[in-house]
């Protein structure tokens, strides 16, 4: 493994990183420039109660070096948060490297970002994320052991994450419309991509009509050859008629325009970071629509990877009884939300909290 020289060390920048909005008791933050290979990266950990911090490695064109600290300080406190609900022994953290991923992104870049992450020594583990592949996670492999969802790790975690959303639709039907069986259900799913298709056709086999949407045809009329589901224009999936609609395609997509226009009692699907700005759950709430906290839902490639990094094989039955627990975790959020007259996202918060206070105590 690279090891880094004293005058190339990561600097510390929790101080700088204090001033921020998103900042929330994080634990520590490094930034890290290497002139010979270009990069510039930052790595945020918030909280190691649990265990080491895991989280991917974003990059992205940044408008400033602000910006991604706001964005390192806001996906590795969510990152906290998701594992503590999915109960594996990890902490929260992220990186991101400032850069355009379509014409920076080259070897000497990530083993340089590898060496940073050794210099760490375990704190922080990276994975795969917006803007990086399997490929940039090999190149990191050879410069650190603290890597996951390598060529080598086996793995695409889709299919554990749409078991888990899967799951917690279940959870969510049973909640909100009294029923046991999907049957006779309508889900419209947005986006049929790794997590949405392996959705669907689970969906399919339990007889729940489907609608669905992608911006790809191919996607669609697969959906609709072999699953027998309904078409939907992409614009307008979110307001069709369904007990559930499930973003499972891009972000933010729960915002002043479309909730308003959802015609579901439930969203429940697999999409990082659904709410546009954090208010829009209490929307959702006060619309007397069903939330499953997108982190709670989504947590089932964690959790498969979160046993990769035990050494355990991600798609053993230990692992695939973990994510099937989504379903009871959520059952349990859901009830806590209606007792105490608060939403599904604020409870989700909480649990996680408690989760970790509950660890330090040693309880
Ligand atoms: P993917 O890229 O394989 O699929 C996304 C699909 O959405 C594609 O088919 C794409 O054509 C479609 N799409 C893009 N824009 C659209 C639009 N405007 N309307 C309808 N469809 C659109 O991604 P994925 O791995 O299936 O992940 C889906 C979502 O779930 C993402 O938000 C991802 O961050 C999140 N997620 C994925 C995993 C995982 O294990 N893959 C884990 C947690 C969260």
């Amino acid at each position: 493994m690279s090891k880094l020289s004293n005058t190339h060390l990561p600097q510390d920048v929790t101080i700088k990183a204090q001033r921020l909005a998103e900042f929330s008791d994080h634990q520590q933050v490094w930034e890290y420039r290497h002139p010979a290979s270009g990069l510039h990266a930052l790595i945020a950990v918030h909280d190691t109660t649990l265990g080491p911090a895991l989280g991917g490695c974003r990059m992205w064109a940044y408008e400033s070096t602000a910006h991604a600290l706001s964005d390192a300080l806001r996906l590795s406190r969510g990152m906290t948060y998701k594992a503590a609900l999915a109960g594996v022994a990890l902490g929260g953290g992220k990186a991101v490297i400032l850069g355009d991923p379509k014409t920076q992104k080259t070897a000497p870049l990530f083993h340089a970002f590898g060496a940073m992450i050794e210099a760490l020594d375990g704190l922080y583990i990276t994975a795969e994320d917006v803007g990086t592949s399997v490929r940039d996670m090999d190149w990191i492999a050879e410069t650190t052991a603290h890597v996951t969802g390598t060529s080598r790790d086996g793995g695409d975690p889709s299919p554990m994450t749409a078991l888990g959303v899967y799951e917690g639709i279940r959870a969510a039907v049973r909640h909100r419309l009294g029923s046991t069986e999907l049957s006779g259900v309508t889900v419209a799913v947005q986006g049929l991509g790794h997590v949405g298709r392996a959705l669907c056709e689970r969906l399919a086999t339990d007889g729940t009509d489907l609608i669905v949407a992608d911006v790809n045809p191919d996607a669609v009329k697969f959906a609709v050859d072999e699953l027998g589901a309904t078409a939907e224009r992409a614009d307008r999936i979110h307001a069709v008629p369904a007990d559930v609609f499930a973003p499972c395609a891009l972000g933010a997509v729960l915002d002043d325009e479309t909730v308003p226009a959802l015609r579901s009692a439930i969203v429940a699907g697999s999409a990082n970071n659904q709410l546009a700005q954090d208010r829009h759950d209490e929307e959702l709430h006060r619309r007397g629509i069903l939330y499953a906290p997108d982190y709670v839902i989504n947590a089932g490639g964690l959790i498969s990877v979160a046993h990769a990094v035990v050494g355990e094989d991600a798609s053993d039955s230990k692992a695939w009884s973990a994510v099937c627990r989504i379903g009871a975790v959520l059952s349990e959020i859901f009830d806590r939300a209606e007792a105490e007259g608060q939403s599904p996202g604020a409870i989700a918060d909480q649990l996680a909290i408690e989760r970790i206070a509950r660890h330090r105590r040693g309880a």
